[in-house]
């Protein structure tokens, strides 16, 4: 569909930016209060297509849309826009404001609403300066947010920048779209968190089940692992996978994201070490001399390196789960820890003493199960007078100091 609109007659805009994957109730809040606030005739709310900073599932683009109709269907001064969704490749703000401007009239204002969260991060979005130029960002803040921190980033971007960013405190909503999608897998009622139509559509396509995992994007990850894997080491990698979607769902962690960094924490076991090496060299990979002495621990932070630049990955969790999915290190975010642990205990794993006792952790307590492997990686290194690297040393203090808390 090809959709071309004009808002010439206005002289008030907003934009509500999301991936909208749901739409749910915060973000109409948010949009209706801004729009009363301040005025504004008409809001466009625009689903992503393709961020730079989200992996989310390309099937569910149209989905995402058709559930942004049906949301905002009720209310006059709410539409949608297709811009970003038809767009190809990367979708960036920057161009979707510039387009968005050849449309209205010379003086018309345009607003961004965005949640406060977005503000802070706004400067490493493409062409910050230019875009807070071009439109006046309003952030929404919950009752919780750190006010403070906040007004500091925008006074600064006003100062720097040049910016206008207004704040506007809205009721307390404290509803996600990931917590939706989560409490879907968890069988639980989603009622009143988003309008009863997108509720509808959800279940009558049932949408955001375990099944999903299945997209364009990831049968042409697949076909490209298995035709550079050992058929062993494939396998490995289906299983590390699988065995990661459970543990996605067992500790409420998207299982999409989960399932690509399962399948991809091993994309960099198909070099030689001297290849590794060169590739560090020209990637600008700093190899500690622990890593220099082991290579064998190179695959996970080149991996990194290659999942983003060879399958384009761009969600820093995926990719911190992938660097890390070897030595493990402090603080590990919990889709770190998902693919560590899944490495260790998934079904096709060659039995060692203690497998079994980890992968019943694994789903009981993941912290006890991650130092529980790391002493069992320990003890085996220690009989080859080989010592367990410093991060994973860091883990396992960072871990028992948590326990002991
Ligand atoms: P996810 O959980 O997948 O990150 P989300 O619920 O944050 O999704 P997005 O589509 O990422 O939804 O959000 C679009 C915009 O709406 C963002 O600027 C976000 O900060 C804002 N937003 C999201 N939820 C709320 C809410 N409950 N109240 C106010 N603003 C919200
Ligand atoms: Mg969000």
């Amino acid at each position: 569909m090809n959709q071309v609109l004009n808002y010439q007659k206005y002289k008030k805009i907003a934009v509500m930016g999301g991936t909208f994957n749901p739409i749910h109730n915060g973000h109409l809040v948010a949009a209706e209060f801004v729009r009363q606030e301040l005025g504004i005739e008409r809001v466009i709310f625009i689903p992503t297509g393709n961020p730079p900073h989200k992996n989310t599932n390309p099937m569910y683009n149209e989905h995402r849309y058709l559930m942004t109709v049906l949301a905002t269907v009720n209310n006059p001064h709410f539409e949608v826009s297709r811009l970003e969704i038809d767009r190809q490749g990367y979708t960036y703000t920057i161009d979707t404001i510039t387009e968005l401007k050849k449309r209205c009239s010379a003086d018309c204002k345009i607003y961004f609403i965005s949640g406060a969260d977005a503000i802070l991060q706004i400067l490493q979005w493409k062409e910050p300066e230019k875009l807070l130029s071009m439109c006046e960002f309003v952030a929404v803040t919950r009752p919780g947010n750190n006010i403070k921190e906040l007004e500091k980033t925008v006074s600064m971007l006003k100062d720097k920048y040049k910016g206008k960013i207004t704040l506007i405190e809205i009721p307390a909503l404290s509803i996600s779209s990931t917590n939706i999608r989560h409490r879907i897998l968890a069988n639980k009622s989603i009622k009143y968190l988003l309008p009863s139509n997108v509720e509808d559509y959800i279940h009558k396509f049932s949408l955001y089940q375990a099944e999903d995992i299945t997209s364009k994007e990831i049968e042409k990850i697949k076909g490209k692992l298995h035709s550079i894997l050992t058929s062993k080491r494939y396998k490995h990698t289906l299983g590390v996978a699988q065995e990661a979607l459970q543990l996605a769902k067992r500790y409420n962690v998207d299982t999409y994201k989960a399932y690509l960094a399962g399948l991809l924490h091993d994309c960099a076991k198909c070099y030689t070490n001297k290849e590794k090496l060169e590739l560090c060299k020209k990637y600008n990979i700093n190899l500690d001399k622990f890593l220099l002495e082991n290579p064998e621990l190179i695959h996970s932070f080149l991996g990194a390196k290659i999942a983003e630049l060879e399958y384009n990955i761009t969600d820093f969790d995926i990719l911190n789960a992938i660097a890390y999915h070897t030595t493990g290190r402090e603080n590990m975010s919990i889709l770190e820890k998902i693919v560590f642990i899944a490495d260790y205990i998934e079904p096709n794993r060659d039995y060692f003493d203690g497998l079994d006792k980890i992968r019943e952790l694994a789903y009981k307590n993941i912290n006890t199960a991650i130092i529980f492997a790391l002493e069992n990686t320990m003890k085996y290194l220690k009989n080859r007078n080989i010592k367990l690297h410093p991060l994973g040393k860091k883990a396992l203090m960072y871990l028992k100091e948590e326990k002991n808390e």
